[in-house]
């Protein structure tokens, strides 16, 4: 008798929209924008160029755009200036990734580009450092909240200003509403922060942050790197910029600064101990075909790059945009590590979701690639609860909008609570949130459900 042989089963071909990641922008997209259209690439792609050419006042904002958006934009925009905590820098990159003929809805822009249009009341319990990161600063510049790890901020500038900033109390230059705290911020200041970290041998992660370590000069990257590598018990570091998301051609054409990066990368390796640079994508259109040839630049010199991304309304709110993200980050070697909910940040709650947006977008995400390249979406809850997985609150009343959260390791015994966006409740929760003593009750219900009390708020 013959056996037949049992074809192999055969999958159907992925269709085009599945490799959507893959396609990115390439070309001189920079002649888009009349103000770009002489710009040749070799100058497009020169960081000096980059940064001198960034927008750093509204008036050069509205300039460069002048030919793209209509008058009503411009002054929406100019108002939206007026109120906002952050100031304004956008680099060329940026502005040319924009997609000019929906500047209202464009993903980028809403990032960047305040509108007084869109403006949204603030939540009544909102502050300004909602992470209260400076009670737990023991020297300038220096957060130390859990116990094997802190926060470096040796420096106050970014090379673009984001309009969510966490750290709108200290970054950037004075607004109109907002005098910044001062930091730490040259060499000389950053002694006291490493001897803190050589007298607490249970620290043994470090994230130098900012501001953004873009800004460092190449000189700085060693000078930090080497005086935390020389401390024994210093075992893992992480640079931290937005750069590759907001200037990705500085890999390309900023030779020393890659150097020095590469350099304190390597003589960690060689003492057995990590050094990564983590970074802040929040967009499918932030990521190009220059962002793509940067990342050849370090992944082949050994430079491990992780994303943080922030879940912001209509920018990446829905499961097709964060999916394409996710995929398009993993295809050009950035690991998806994170998505946090939007903090308590004053002056954006437009961009700001809910929790269950969060909790929706991540079982869409979850399942779609593999499980080390999947996010983990978490709350900062704010307070000083540290990164809590938005599973994990205690008790979530969807129709008042809080969530109350614990964090056993960081604060035993303490509550923090997380407050949904106003203008996400029905227009009765809404009016209640009006009058103090109802938000004192709201608030006092969802800790009775929790556990807890008001006294055992941190
Ligand atoms: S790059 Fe980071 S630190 Fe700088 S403004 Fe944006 S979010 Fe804030």
């Amino acid at each position: 008798m013959i056996e037949l042989e049992t074809p192999p089963k055969r999958t159907p071909p992925a269709p085009p929209a599945s490799l959507e990641h893959r396609r990115l922008r390439d070309g001189a997209f920079w002649h888009a924008l009349p103000h770009y259209a002489g710009i040749d690439e070799a100058t497009f792609l020169d960081h000096h160029w980059q940064a001198r050419n960034s927008v750093k006042t509204p008036e050069e904002l509205f300039e460069t755009i002048s030919a793209v958006v209509d008058d009503a934009f411009i002054a929406d925009a100019r108002q939206g200036f007026e109120h906002a905590p952050m100031a304004v820098r956008v680099s060329p990159y940026l502005l040319a990734s924009i997609d000019w003929s929906q500047p209202y809805t464009d993903p980028i822009r809403r990032q960047f580009i305040p509108l007084l249009s869109t403006a949204r009341a603030d939540h009544p319990r909102l502050t300004l450092d909602s992470l209260h990161e400076q009670e737990d600063s023991p020297v300038p510049g220096l957060i130390h909240r859990y116990a094997d790890k802190a926060l470096f901020l040796p420096l106050q500038t970014c090379p673009v200003y984001c309009r969510f900033c966490t750290r709108s109390y200290a970054i950037g230059p004075d607004t109109a509403g907002v005098d910044k705290l001062e930091l730490g911020k040259t060499p000389d200041s950053w002694a006291p922060v490493f001897a803190y970290v050589a007298a607490h041998p249970e620290i043994e992660d470090i994230v130098i942050s900012g501001g953004d370590a873009y800004q460092l000069a190449p000189k700085n990257i060693t000078l930090i790197g080497e005086a935390l590598l020389a401390i024994p018990h210093v075992r893992r570091m992480r640079f931290a910029t937005k750069g590759l998301a907001v200037m990705p051609m500085k890999i390309l054409t900023d030779q020393p600064w890659v150097d020095a990066l590469v350099g304190v990368v390597d003589h960690g390796r060689a003492m057995g101990k990590e050094v990564v640079l983590h970074t802040h994508f929040n967009h499918p259109n932030e990521i190009s075909a220059i962002t793509e040839r940067a990342m050849d630049v370090l992944f082949k010199r050994g430079v491990y790059v992780r994303n943080q991304t922030v879940l912001m309304r209509g920018v990446n709110d829905d499961a097709a945009t964060m999916l394409l993200l996710v995929k398009r980050l993993e295809y050009i070697n950035i690991h998806p590590y994170y998505v946090y909910m939007h903090d308590l940040v004053s002056g954006v709650e437009d961009l700001r979701t809910s929790v269950q947006t969060a909790l929706d977008i991540e079982k869409a995400v979850r399942g779609a690639t593999a499980g080390y390249n999947t996010p983990t979406f978490i709350c900062d809850a704010p307070g000083g609860g540290g990164k809590r997985d938005v599973h994990s609150f205690e008790w979530y009343d969807r129709d008042t909008g809080v969530s109350v959260w614990t964090a056993p390791s960081v604060k035993p015994g303490k509550y923090f609570l997380y407050f949904d966006p106003l203008n996400t409740l029905t227009p009765t929760m809404q009016t209640r949130w009006s009058v103090p003593e109802l938000q004192d009750r709201m608030i006092a219900d969802a800790l009775a459900h929790a556990g807890g009390t008001v006294a055992a708020l941190a």
